[in-house]
């Protein structure tokens, strides 16, 4: 089975967390590494477009390029993961004043009061329990040509393997009713989204179809210009696990990216401590036919050392391919993780 682990950036920040986790990554013979490069808006590498992200330990340091130099020859692959449409929280505002919402503030969704979210106060948001922060709105034609330039510029720049989509969904129903969707979305459907029928499920479904459009619409723009570039370039993607949930509440319409073949690789976030619950998942994907792989992300950090062994096993009992642990740093704390997969293998 193929191994992978998703790295958050945390460990990005300088040459020694960099070099470790270089080192338990050949040892353990892990052999897909999604590395988070863009987090809030801010990188992990040397860009011309997005500010560098102030964690950096020295603005010359470029961790993407020390981490590819770390690992040159070695049979592991890396997948440059950028955070996608989510693109700050927090009450402070960007330090950079090259940061995207600070250029664009326009660019923020709009909730169906018609409000940006960035009028919000992060306190706001995170009481609303359905709001990580500010996502941009992946309608707006701006939008979509800057994060068509971040994916280019890393794939022309860097000697990855992989670029790896996070937060490529809306992030919850409730969004995005920005002036600029609302007239398109009238032009397209009839109705303005705001005075969307609550009663009609004609309505409801339509204007739900329309959004889950515009992710596709970025995810396919994204891959052609990705492969336009180098066609051996692997795209992928971390989606929410659970079919209805992705798409109706999320928008993330992630089986029709494989339909269209926009997609390399898929890895639903398969995280849960109810090994049944996984199993139900797992179910449900081998009632399709699938065009790209499919790795299963399994959450370490809902659950201890044994019963990830079991959820690896399980992955394994099903037929299939692989898997991709979150996150490193969970297996970090706890040696055991490392002694007990290389075990079951
Ligand atoms: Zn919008």
């Amino acid at each position: 089975m193929k191994k992978g682990l998703w790295v958050v950036r945390n460990i990005l920040e300088g040459p020694e967390s960099i070099r470790e986790m270089a080192d338990i990554a050949i040892k353990n013979n892990f052999e897909e590494l999604f590395v988070q490069v863009r987090g809030r808006g801010e990188t992990f590498y040397k860009s011309t477009i997005d500010p560098l992200d102030p964690a950096v330990k020295g603005k010359d340091f470029d961790p993407l390029a020390y981490l590819l130099d770390l690992l040159a020859g070695e049979p592991i692959k890396i997948h440059a993961w950028i955070n996608t449409l989510f693109t700050w929280s927090g009450d402070q505002e960007p330090w950079s004043d090259r940061h995207v919402i600070r250029r664009h503030p326009e660019w923020v969704m709009h909730n169906y009061h018609g409000v940006s979210l960035n009028d919000y106060t992060q306190q706001q948001l995170t009481e609303s329990g359905i709001y990580e922060g500010q996502y941009l709105c992946p309608a707006n034609r701006g939008v979509r040509e800057y994060l068509l330039a971040i994916y280019s510029e890393v794939v022309r720049q860097y000697k990855v393997n992989g670029i790896h989509f996070d937060f490529v969904r809306y992030p919850n129903p409730e969004v995005c009713y920005c002036p600029g969707c609302r007239i398109q979305a009238k032009k397209d459907l009839g109705f303005d989204p705001l005075k969307v029928d609550q009663f009609s499920p004609e309505q409801q479904s339509a204007w739900n179809k329309w959004r889950q459009q515009r992710v596709t619409a970025l995810v396919r723009g994204v891959y052609q210009a990705v492969k336009g570039i180098d066609r051996n370039m692997v795209v992928s993607a971390a989606v929410y696990p659970d079919f209805d949930d992705a798409s109706t509440w999320r928008l993330q319409d992630w089986p029709e990216w494989d339909r269209e073949e926009i997609i390399d690789l898929l890895v639903p976030m398969a995280y849960t401590d109810d090994q049944q619950k996984l199993i139900a998942w797992l179910e449900s994907y081998r009632q399709k036919e699938w065009k790209s792989q499919l790795l299963i992300g399994l959450g370490a950090y809902k659950i201890d050392s044994n019963q990830l062994i079991e959820q690896i096993k399980i992955c394994r009992n099903q037929g299939y391919d692989g898997y991709v642990i979150f996150d490193y740093s969970t297996l970090l704390r706890d040696k055991k993780y490392f002694s007990k997969i290389n075990e079951i293998e």
